[in-house]
């Protein structure tokens, strides 16, 4: 049965023209059919007219990379983001009456006493309970002392000692991976499948159509099958992304891509992250962690490539950046340009200009987080903090890597960002840096048509013409109507997937 549909009612248009002006648009079995210049007369009676309230009409957003289960676990009383000291967190824990408590997105340097709870101050709360407190990157925690002896995670490297030799319940690197995922693998099933549920609302309430959802850790292939065809009936269109390291696995998921979170370094908020320059504002932690060996890499992207497949990997500092792009280098010495493969660099934080070129010369597509300028960028940010300000506005270079051919793809690695598309927006058309600035067509595009190119689907989706799928985000006013600093704030009014409705702001 073929259905039609008319969104009437709406502003389209863009100043740049990336969306083409027009009133609405009609929509068969899931399609765009046409845009419409004015509001249609003489439709046939089986056809549904939306009215989208003078709403503006977008692309559905996609967002590139983000965690739908620990999103979802992460709302409530289980964030703890707006903490401002250790007693406030510790009454918020005191609240979580599960057997299992899990808590995240604390930022030391945004606490009074410039560090999270330790070991003893949770084992006063949680008592007998395994808690694990993650800070907001995931890079690293803290744990009390019963889930050090049920993760098992005191003798692994990263598990912090005080001068006296004692655990103080502080995980970096293998330490922290361990333990982050011994607490997923701890909770049901059923309670992380809830939680992705939780977190696909949130993307919908958010105008995004599209999620990649990085999947860390590299459980069993009947798990990953498991939480794939879960992802599979979510009302957001989900893109699974297992990170395995292991190409045969991938394979046996299915899809094109994967990976996101194949971790080659850890993050500048947990001083993990692998730079070329030392962290100056805490020198026992040097110039970060590089967690993959060269020859591993190569293999794998190998491995990848002989398969048609392609994946992400997350590299922040420039020292993991750098050899995700010596490995790619290398495969292409071997077999040729990448055709056909769109592998990408998740993050790209802190490239240096001849990466940036030699990013592009390899066709790897940058899969980036915009708002993590935006909540640490800038002279007095975090970053500066770690680096100085001279070399914090070196990163998260957008305009630089757009300009030399770079494909850059938007995301929040929510629950790391707040999981919206506008935030995203917003925090490219404001950089920090005046001339990393994008336009507002270029950044709506990171988010749509070219956040669709790393699944392949930009015939299919990311912009307003015929034949597209019908994925619309409706919002309340046009972006450049608004204050450029504005834009973050305007409502998402109507969320659209294949021309159904799947979220009304009116109805909620
Ligand atoms: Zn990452
Ligand atoms: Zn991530």
């Amino acid at each position: 049965m073929s259905r039609a549909a008319a969104f009437v009612n709406a502003r389209l248009g863009t100043p740049g023209g990336f969306v083409p002006i027009g009133s609405g648009v009609l929509v068969q079995d899931g399609r765009i059919v046409r845009v419409l210049e004015s509001t249609p007369t003489g439709l046939g009676a089986d056809v549904e007219i939306i009215d989208c309230r003078g709403g503006a009409l977008y692309p559905g957003f996609h967002d590139c990379h983000m965690h739908l289960t620990a999103t979802g676990l992460q709302s409530g009383d289980h964030d703890i983001k707006t903490c401002r000291d250790v007693p406030s967190i510790l009454a918020q824990i005191k609240r979580i009456h599960e057997p299992l408590v899990f808590a995240a997105s604390y930022e030391d340097h945004r606490l009074t006493e410039g560090r999270p709870p330790l070991r003893s101050e949770l084992d006063a709360v949680a008592g007998d309970r395994p808690c694990l407190l993650s800070r907001i990157d995931g890079h690293s925690c803290v744990v009390n002392s019963a889930a050090v002896a049920l993760f098992g995670v005191g003798e692994k490297a990263g598990a912090e000692r005080d001068e006296r030799g004692e655990l103080t319940g502080r995980l970096f690197e293998a330490a922290n991976y361990a333990a982050q995922n011994a607490m997923f693998a701890a909770l049901p099933f059923n309670a992380l499948r809830r939680a992705d549920g939780r977190a696909a609302a949130m993307a919908l309430a958010a105008g995004i159509t599209t999620v990649h959802n990085v999947i860390e850790g590299d459980p069993s292939l009947e798990h990953l099958q498991s939480v794939y065809r879960s992802d599979a009936s979510q009302p957001v269109r989900v893109i699974s992304k297992s990170c395995t390291f292991s190409v045969a696995k991938a394979r046996a998921l299915g899809g094109r891509v994967f990976g996101g979170d194949i971790f080659l370094d850890g993050s500048i908020g947990s001083r993990t992250a692998a730079v070329g320059q030392a962290y100056q504002d805490d020198h026992k932690h040097g110039h970060g962690s590089l967690y993959v060996q060269p020859d591993q890499l190569g293999e794998l992207f190998d491995e990848a490539a002989e398969s048609g497949l392609s994946l992400g990997v997350h590299a922040i500092g420039d020292r993991a950046i750098g050899e995700a792009i010596a490995a790619w280098e290398s495969v292409t010495a071997r077999r040729g340009p990448l055709r056909g493969l769109r592998p990408s660099i998740d993050h790209f934080e802190i490239a240096l200009p001849d990466q940036i070129e030699r990013a592009a010369r390899c066709g790897l597509l940058l899969s980036m987080q915009p708002a993590f300028d935006y909540l640490w960028g800038g002279d007095d940010g975090m970053y500066a903090r770690r680096f100085g300000a001279e070399r914090a506005a070196g990163m998260n270079l957008f305009a630089t890597a757009r300009r030399a051919g770079c494909v850059v793809c938007g995301g929040s690695d929510s629950p790391v960002t707040k999981l919206s598309a506008l935030l995203g927006i917003h925090s490219l058309v404001n950089h920090h840096v005046a001339a990393e600035r994008l336009s507002l067509d270029d950044a709506l595009r990171a988010y749509t048509a070219d956040a669709a190119l790393l699944a392949y689907e930009e015939k299919e989706r990311g912009a307003i013409s015929p034949g597209m799928a019908a994925d619309f985000a409706i919002l309340e006013q046009p972006l450049h109507v608004v204050p450029a600093t504005r834009i973050k704030d305007v409502a998402v009014t109507m969320t659209v997937i294949a021309g159904d409705v799947r979220f009304d702001a009116a109805a909620s």
